[in-house]
């Protein structure tokens, strides 16, 4: 499935939406969740994902929506940089898998930055330590 398709109710954000797979959560509101990617870039990767969509893309997404979604992000940049204090930080999303989009359900990565670290590669990540995990998005929740 690319960028032309249906949505797939499947998917893992789906579960993960539904409760029916678990998440490292940061935050939830009634637009959004925010939670630990279980395959980090880098220290503290999280990820914004919004509720009550079938939106597989960015294209896909009611524009009047993206308002709430990218304040979600900010919000989240935010609370990253104070509660890991990175260098930098990656705001992302990738469309049709061509561009590199896995999991079929919009979703924005925010990456920390650190100086003197290396990115790893978009899908070279290595599975996280969920103690680790857990310890950054309760560092993470404290800060926003
Ligand atoms: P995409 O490649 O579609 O832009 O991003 C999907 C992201 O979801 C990847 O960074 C990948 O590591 C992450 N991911 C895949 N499966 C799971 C999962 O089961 N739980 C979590 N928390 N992240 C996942």
């Amino acid at each position: 499935m690319s960028l032309a398709g249906d949505y797939d109710s499947a998917n893992i954000f789906a579960k993960i939406l539904r409760g029916e797979a678990p998440c490292v959560k940061i935050f939830e509101d009634d637009n959004v969740l925010a939670f630990m990617d279980i395959f980090p870039q880098s220290q503290g990767h999280c990820l914004v994902i919004p509720k009550d969509t079938t939106a597989r893309n960015l294209m896909e997404f009611p524009a009047d929506r993206l308002g709430v979604l990218f304040a979600a992000v900010q919000k989240l940049s935010n609370a990253v940089v104070k509660a890991l204090s990175c260098d930098g930080v990656i705001v992302t999303q990738f469309n049709g898998a061509p561009a590199g989009q896995t999991v079929f359900h919009l979703h924005v990565h925010v990456i920390p930055r650190f100086a003197n670290l290396p990115l790893q590669p978009h899908h070279g990540g290595k599975p996280a330590d969920m103690a680790v995990l857990r310890e950054q998005a309760s560092r993470i929740a404290a800060a926003l």
